[in-house]
């Protein structure tokens, strides 16, 4: 699959787990911004450093440390892609316009209530990025990566406050991108509720 995609929605709403499928079993190169910056946090780099006080409240890092990264990756990839968490403001969306067209951002629609559930009740392998979920995507082995094997943990930035804070930085900053994709005939709307797999069939149906 050589197609460009962008992976829109707010947290919670299913973009690592479908970009994971989307990498596991159609080939597609996953670029996460969210991930990317973890491991900048755990090798206590300069950015790490500097993003991490953004990360633990929930807020977006500053658009200057998050496009010089995404820019050097993106330019050094050939063949199609995905961005998982990128853009997520305007100003990140005319940036990436400016390096390179964009496929199709697919959205994937969830309501709060159901972000919530779905956030805190998430757990995370640090060392392939697979995500789970307590009740609707439990491991083979508890607290053990299916993927991996690596073990599990649960994102500082999964607690309910700091999802709500997330939520609330969605709406402002990153909702926008809908209409700003959609004016550009690229925006494709998926239902984010229900099965992983009908969702991924979905979404394979579109490309
Ligand atoms: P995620 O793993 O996509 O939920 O991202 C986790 C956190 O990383 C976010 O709450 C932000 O603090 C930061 N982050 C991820 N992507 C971006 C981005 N495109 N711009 C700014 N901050 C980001």
């Amino acid at each position: 699959m050589d197609a460009r995609i962008v992976l829109l929605g707010p947290p919670g709403s299913g973009k690592g787990t479908q970009a994971e499928r989307m990498e596991d079993e159609l080939g597609f190169v996953r670029l996460s911004t969210g991930d990317l910056l973890r491991e900048a946090v755990r090798n206590e780099t300069e950015l790490g450093k500097r993003a991490k006080e953004y990360m633990d409240q929930g807020l977006l890092v500053p658009n200057e440390l998050v496009i010089g990264l995404m820019k050097e990756k993106i330019d050094s990839l050939e063949g199609g892609y995905i961005l998982d968490g990128f853009p997520r403001t305007l100003e990140q969306a005319e940036v990436l316009e400016s390096i390179t067209g964009i496929d199709a951002a697919i959205n994937l629609d969830v309501d709060d209530e159901e972000l919530v559930d779905r956030l805190t009740k998430r757990r995370s392998c640090p060392d392939c990025n697979a995500v789970f979920h307590l009740i609707y995507k439990p491991p083979a082995e508890e607290g053990v990566c299916d993927r991996c094997g690596g073990e599990l943990y649960q994102r500082s930035d999964d607690s309910e406050e700091t999802v709500r804070n997330r939520l609330k930085v969605y709406r402002e900053s990153t909702f926008p991108l809908i209409e700003f994709y959609e004016k550009r005939g690229v925006l494709r709307n998926i239902d984010g509720k229900g099965d992983i797999g009908e969702i991924f069939e979905a979404i394979k149906a579109l490309l």
